[in-house]
């Protein structure tokens, strides 16, 4: 039989079929794949190592959907989700595996990026990889949360989280991923909403005023902010006096803002926030560190993890006090901050202006003064630092969005000749490609630890250090 006949549909497959598959892996959203006759199905809500009879929903040319029937024989790796939502929620899409494969999955996937697409060597990937770091309670430790607010049948405002792939609001109050305080505040909002008659936001009409319910907790400092992201100006928010006035009853409010968007669109913040009592920002530490974060401020999710991820990047920055170290895309200067206790000088670079005024803010505030700051593209940064040869950096250290770097700044670095090259990804696919990029310019892969900052969502954390060829 070719190869290609595997691919195509069975002729006995229709809609509507009730059939037995082995779910034997998994996709990147986390549904099962099992095959039919050699015909590959997604089936959601399974787990590798499951048999289930499956409801064939849709078929395509190459492949099709089915829906879990009847699970069979339960995967060794499956667990109750503790959340009730889990199955119906977008965030948690593995929550039902064990979490131990949970984290096996995550490095599975990194080590095959790194084969697949940076076309490494499975035995150097497999000899220069280190492992995973999990966490030992994964519950509660995000730090910030975005509730939508809705409408229920009854006309009851309420907030939950978006069923998967969808703008439907499921109901609920205490995700299991967020920190048990966000309940109390979210029920203070209702509460204030009903009692004043406020509407939540329709995102259809375009009409009503309260869209989301953002937070943010310092986990350490046990500082918290609430700002409510309205369809309006603060003034539209009746009552907002006696909602303070509650609000601050919470121990650790420390700021309570309003933030306005108008515009009919998937994002949630929109430009405009006003203070509505306290500080415009929270502060958090991280291993000693303090940080300054306001409501639009990229910073870690998971604090815990955090400081272990930059304990890695540290580890293979390796540096002795003399280095002059590049953060490219510092953010509100995190990195840079760990890297100047024990760098000669660092230079962070960042395209958005608040992250660097917050990054100046954090260096006065922990007293640091080998850092500085440059807003702007990286890609477009780099090349004028280049042209000054006292800034010729001996580590760079990379931390790019999902899309990772720009070609013409990976051309920049090669052309520095670093010793090392720390890159730090939210995406191993795009870290793969680039890696390949730095290896093709006279660069080792030399170390490689995930981190797991984002548990039971499919998302990974790494950390490569890339070494000068021979040196
Ligand atoms: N290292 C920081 C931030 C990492 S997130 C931390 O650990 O907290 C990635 C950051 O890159 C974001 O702050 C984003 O605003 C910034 N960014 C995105 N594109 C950029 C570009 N072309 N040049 C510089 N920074 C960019």
């Amino acid at each position: 039989m070719k190869k290609q006949d595997l691919w195509n549909k069975p002729v006995s497959l229709r809609k509507k079929q009730v059939v037995t598959v082995d779910i034997t892996d998994m996709t990147r959203e986390g549904e099962g794949v099992g095959k039919y006759a050699g015909f590959p199905v997604f089936v959601k809500d399974t787990v590798t190592g499951d048999r289930a009879e499956i409801l064939i929903t849709k078929i395509k040319k190459n492949y099709g959907y089915g829906r879990l029937h009847k699970l069979l024989t339960a995967s060794p790796d499956r667990v109750d989700p503790p959340c009730p939502s889990a199955r119906q929620c977008g965030g948690c899409r593995i929550q039902q595996i064990r979490y131990e494969k949970q984290l096996d999955m995550k490095l599975d996937h990194v080590r095959n990026c790194l084969e697949r697409i940076g076309g490494f060597d499975p035995g150097l990937v497999e000899s220069v990889t280190e492992g995973i770091m999990g966490m030992e309670e994964p519950w509660h430790f995000r730090n910030k949360a975005q509730y939508p607010v809705g409408t229920d049948r009854q006309r009851n405002p309420v907030t939950g989280f978006y069923a998967g792939r969808t703008h439907t609001i499921i109901p609920n109050t205490d995700c299991l991923i967020q920190d048990p305080v966000n309940e109390k505040i979210l029920m203070t909002v209702l509460a204030h909403m009903k009692r004043f008659r406020i509407p939540a936001y329709d995102e259809e009409k375009g009409k009503g005023l309260v869209r989301h319910i953002f937070t943010r907790i310092g986990k350490e400092t046990g500082q918290i902010m609430v700002c409510l992201v309205i369809n309006g100006s603060r003034e539209q928010l009746a009552g907002s006096g006696e909602l303070v006035h509650t609000l601050r009853q919470i121990p650790g409010m420390e700021s309570i803002l309003v933030n306005s968007n108008r515009k009919k669109t998937n994002v949630i913040m929109g430009d405009h926030t006003e203070t509505l009592w306290g500080n415009p920002y929270i502060e958090d530490r991280l291993d000693g560190l303090t940080f300054r974060i306001g409501p639009r401020s990229f910073y870690q999710v998971n604090p815990e993890q955090t400081v272990k991820l930059y304990g890695k990047a540290m580890e293979y920055a390796s540096l002795t006090g003399r280095e002059t170290v590049w953060d490219l895309y510092c953010g509100i200067g995190t990195i840079s901050l760990f890297l100047s206790r024990k760098a000669g000088r660092v230079i962070g670079v960042e395209v958005v202006p608040e992250a660097i005024e917050d990054a100046r803010v954090n260096a006065g505030l922990n007293g640091i003064g080998n850092v500085e700051f440059h807003v702007g593209k990286a890609e477009e940064i780099a090349p004028d630092l280049c042209r000054d040869s006292e800034n010729r950096p001996d580590v760079v250290v990379v931390d790019p969005p999902r899309k990772g770097c720009d070609g013409t700044l990976l051309d920049t670095i090669l052309s520095m000749e670093p010793e090392r090259i720390v890159y730090v990804s939210c995406d191993p696919a795009t870290l793969a490609r680039d890696l390949k990029i730095l290896c093709a310019g006279g660069y080792d892969l030399s170390k490689v630890a995930a981190v797991d900052q984002f548990c039971h969502s499919m998302h990974v954390e790494t950390v490569v250090l890339m070494s000068k060829e021979n040196t």
